[in-house]
This record gives structure tokens, sequence and C-alpha cells, in this order.
């Protein structure tokens, strides 16, 4: 595995003095390939996090440009920067904070017939998407080519964020929660229904730790449970997802994969 250059010893340097994560887990994050999908409020908390803590090669999927009324909960964009391509934007933050990973952006809207092009190739799928149908192609994709995803979303005041790796046994997909009734429903959340920001900021710090986790394998198994929070209860719970016999993604798949 590579090796750390000066620079990087000390910029993770205290990644390296725990002893969880040492030199050979900051290893695993720099030969890590994350892509994350959605430069929006889960990216912007996703981003910085993995772009810190020296993930190696991060791909930006986002077909999007900034909007003013983006600027609430995506700390990643300045004012001067509304009508701007997000995914540019987004790499040119994470090469600035971090000249030692390669970042690409990719000016692209992920749907089912593109999705496992893109997402192909790398380690750890994190999805910060805004709605039903892009995390369900995403989600089919990841487990089809058998990269673990983590999902996180956010709306109005809650948070929820899941690791899914649906094609081991007994484990269950993004699908077996949400079912088959969203693959068409293309609504924005926030658009329909808004979100503080702080909420959508903590939904992507979280995924952005268990993305870290799975890749320096560290910690108490995190896959297969979705964690829910609620910033008016301020409750933090995680619900086990069973695994639905049924599900069209999953579902039946024990039998191969064991
Ligand atoms: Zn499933």
């Amino acid at each position: 595995m590579t090796e750390l250059s000066d620079d990087e010893l000390d910029r993770y340097a205290r990644h390296i003095v725990l002893p969880q994560i040492g030199g050979v887990g900051q290893r695993r994050l720099k030969a890590a390939r994350v892509v994350v999908v959605g430069a929006g409020g889960i990216g912007s908390a996703a981003i910085p996090a993995l772009t810190g803590a020296g993930i190696g090669r991060l791909t930006i999927v986002d077909d999007d440009d900034v909007d003013r009324s983006n600027l609430q909960r995506q700390w990643l964009f300045r004012d001067d920067q509304v009508g701007q391509s997000k995914a540019e934007l987004a790499a040119g933050f994470a090469g600035s904070v971090n000249p030692t990973i390669e970042i690409r952006p990719v000016r692209e809207r992920i749907d089912a017939t593109n999705a496992d092009e893109l997402l192909g190739g790398h380690d750890l799928i994190l999805d910060g998407s805004d709605n039903f149908a892009t995390r369900l192609a995403v989600s089919d994709s990841s487990h089809r080519l058998r990269i673990p995803l983590v999902s996180a979303a956010a709306a109005q005041f809650q948070g929820q964020v899941g690791l899914f790796r649906g094609w081991e046994a007994g484990q269950p997909c993004y699908r077996c929660f949400v079912g088959d009734a969203f693959d068409n429903d293309d609504c924005d959340n926030c658009a329909d229904h808004g979100v503080l920001g702080a909420v959508s900021a903590i939904a992507g710090s979280f995924a952005a730790l268990l993305a870290l986790r799975q890749i320096a394998d560290i910690g108490d198994e995190g896959a297969g449970k979705l964690f829910l929070f609620d910033g008016l209860s301020l409750n933090f719970r995680p619900i086990r997802i069973p695994k639905d016999s049924a599900c069209k993604t999953c579902g039946g798949n024990d039998a191969q994969s064991s």
C-alpha cells in the first residue's frame, strides 16, 4: 500500500495518533476511491469531511448550478458563485483544502441509464441526492456493482442516514427500506418541504462518518441500519432495516452471495 509523504504525515497527524486509524487506516483512506452524488446540503458537509480526511480520489457528481436559495444550507458555495456549476465549485473547494488528493467533477445527472458507468470503479458511494428516483437508481446500481452505499437525506428538521451492502447474506438494501412506490418521484424534497441547514449538515457529516468507518474498517458493524435524527425533539435513534425477501433489487440474493 502506498506510503504517506511528509506533507501527509503532518496533514493527518490527528488521525494517525488515533489508535483505531493510525498509519494503516490513513493509507486505506488514501487508497480509497469515493463518489459523492449531489453537491447540495448533504454534500456540502460530506465533501469537506472526506476531503480533509484524505480520501485519495474523490468524484463529485452534480448537474446543477448554484441558486441563491441554496446558500442557506449549501455552505460550500458563496454568494458571488450563484449560477456556477456545483460540481466544479465543490471540486475547486476540495482542491484548495487538500491538494494531495485527486478530484474529478462530473456535471451530469445520474439516472438508471448512466448510474453503472458513473459509479463503477469506486470503493464507496455517498449519495446525498435530493429525490427518491435518483436515490433508488443509485442504490440499484450500487447493488449491481457491489459497492457499499451510504445514503443520506434531510427534510424539514429530520435527517436519515444508512450504510447498505444488500448483496451480503441477511443484509438489506436501500430499496428494502423505501419500496417501489417512488421510482418516478423526482420532486425536490427541499423545495417542497424546506429544510434547516444545520440538519442537512448533520446528515452529511454523519454520512461521511459512516463512509470513513467503512473504508478504514473501524468501529462496530454499521450496515443495515438507518440512523434517524430529529432536530425538534432532539431524538437520535438507529432502526434496523429488515431484508425484504420480495425486494426487486436484493430479494432472494442470499443464496448467490453467501
Ligand atoms: Zn433490497
